[in-house]
């Protein structure tokens, strides 16, 4: 999913971004894929990309979540933000949940130059600022697809990269619920951070997290986690 770029590009960007930084921004290195290998802990993530059809919201996992209290992380889209406003508050306003962000319209960024990139990763971070007063650390790209030139410009804007190291395939319509869960259980490990989708997208995923949370998980002892908890878990117990 890694695209090489010449370095002439990066250090276009460089100076390009570095005009809009404050000396105290924060800088974060790495593409994430996992947390701690010590923590019992497993991050659920949920993308919530645009969709054309459907509400894009999948309400009967979201009533599941929130039901249970089940720690969750959301990457919210920029065009999937405009159209959920009362969504957007509701998740905001729930202590378990964490909300970070997934790109304006949804980009293919490898394919855009680094001002078009920067302008889609800020897009829906700007919004939660100026619309939520909420300030949203977390970045993942849409379908994630990114170059050296995307985690540059996430690095200078102080943003954290968070990848997956499990992929559930949630929004493939040929794959029933058990197959998913089977692919889940092979892998899943301490630290694992798991992409799913709750805009609707995928058709098994109430059920898929039901099982997971109620069966797979707690045979490993591991429990749901937001992603920052999964980054800040150095203990046995998160
Ligand atoms: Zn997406």
């Amino acid at each position: 999913m890694r695209r090489l770029v010449p370095i002439h590009a990066v250090l276009y960007l460089l100076s390009l971004i570095a005009l809009e930084l404050t000396p105290s921004t924060p800088s974060f290195a790495q593409v994430i894929t996992s947390g701690p290998p010590s923590c019992p802990g497993v991050a659920l993530t949920f993308d919530l990309c645009p969709v054309r059809t459907g509400s894009g919201y999948d309400q009967p996992l979201m009533d599941y979540l929130i039901t249970h209290r089940i720690p969750a992380t959301f990457f919210m889209s920029g065009k999937w933000m405009a159209k959920h406003d009362v969504e957007v508050e509701h998740l905001l306003g729930l202590d378990f949940f964490e909300v970070g962000t997934h790109g304006e319209v949804h980009a293919h960024l490898p394919m855009h130059n680094a001002d078009e990139q920067r302008t889609e990763i800020l897009g829906p971070v700007k919004m939660l600022q100026a619309h939520y007063g909420h300030k949203a650390s977390l970045f993942r790209p849409p379908y994630g697809e990114y170059n050296d030139l995307t985690v540059a410009v996430v690095k200078l804007l102080g943003l954290q990269f968070i990848q997956w190291n499990i992929e559930s395939g949630d929004p493939d319509p040929t794959l029933s619920a058990g197959k998913i869960l089977l692919r889940i259980a092979k892998r899943v490990k301490p630290g694992s951070i798991i992409v799913l989708h709750a805009n609707g997208k995928g058709k098994q995923t109430r059920q898929v997290v039901e099982h997971l949370t109620r069966e797979i998980l707690p045979a490993k002892n591991l429990r749901p986690v937001t992603v920052s908890e999964l980054l800040d878990c150095t203990s046995r117990t998160p």
